[in-house]
């Protein structure tokens, strides 16, 4: 189980570098890493090589991506991938726009090192550019096959995915997996007090509407998720 400060991504003691031939290191939770590469091994051998595109996320990371979306500095997309044009929105209208694809800092799953978004490497050592959409993992998508062997596989090597059909929080992203056992107990663990403390003493845009919409939020992205 993490402290609040590494739940909320503050704290990166709970990590280490997974390796992955040829590029850039990453990090992961040092409790999922036997289980990753049992997974990425065995993927590999029956010809569906996996690759991650993101793993661990920090607050401050996860702050700028946020902040950066709230002012127009990086684009909003709809659930399915349409950019969206943020300027005239309400600042309700803008929480949701966002929430939908990005969490709120210290309310990441990407934080606790449990979770990676994953990609077929067979299509990237093709050249082609990663978009993430919903798209990619359909039956005509570039990742149909790996989709294919998660929904079958994915289970028994201790990963599930939370997000893998919409339910009225975070968008479908059928590329994002969890390690079950390790991801569970930290949710169930979640200091949403702590959490809540340390985001109000944080830089995030129009703060007082967020924590006026964080138990909006709590319920309606953060524990809005599939268990299997
Ligand atoms: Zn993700």
């Amino acid at each position: 189980v993490l402290t609040w400060q590494q739940a909320c991504g503050i704290d990166e003691s709970h990590l280490t570098e997974i390796s992955q031939n040829g590029s850039q290191s990453r990090l992961a939770n040092i409790q999922v890493i036997k289980d990753l590469n049992t997974l990425l091994d065995s993927a590999k051998q029956q010809g569906h090589e996996i690759t991650i595109i993101s793993s661990f996320r920090s607050f401050e990371r996860q702050l700028a991506i946020w902040n950066d979306k709230w002012m127009g500095h990086r684009p909003v997309f709809s659930r399915h991938g349409r950019p969206l044009n943020i300027d005239n929105m309400s600042d309700i209208e803008r929480y949701k726009a966002i929430a939908l694809w990005s969490a709120l800092p210290g309310l990441s799953r990407h934080h606790w090192g449990t979770d990676f978004d994953i990609f077929s490497a067979h299509a990237l050592k093709q050249g082609y550019q990663v978009e993430l959409t919903p798209e990619e993992f359909s039956e005509k998508g570039i990742c149909c096959e790996l989709e294919k062997w998660l929904s079958e596989n994915l289970s028994q090597y201790g990963f599930f995915r939370p997000y893998k059909n919409y339910n009225q929080g975070v968008a479908e992203e059928p590329w994002h997996i969890s390690h079950k056992l390790t991801s569970t107990q930290i949710f169930e663990t979640f200091d949403y007090k702590a959490c809540k403390t340390h985001l109000a003493s944080s830089e995030i845009k129009a703060k007082d509407f967020i924590l006026d919409k964080l138990e909006h939020y709590q319920t309606q992205y953060f524990e809005n998720f599939e268990t299997e």
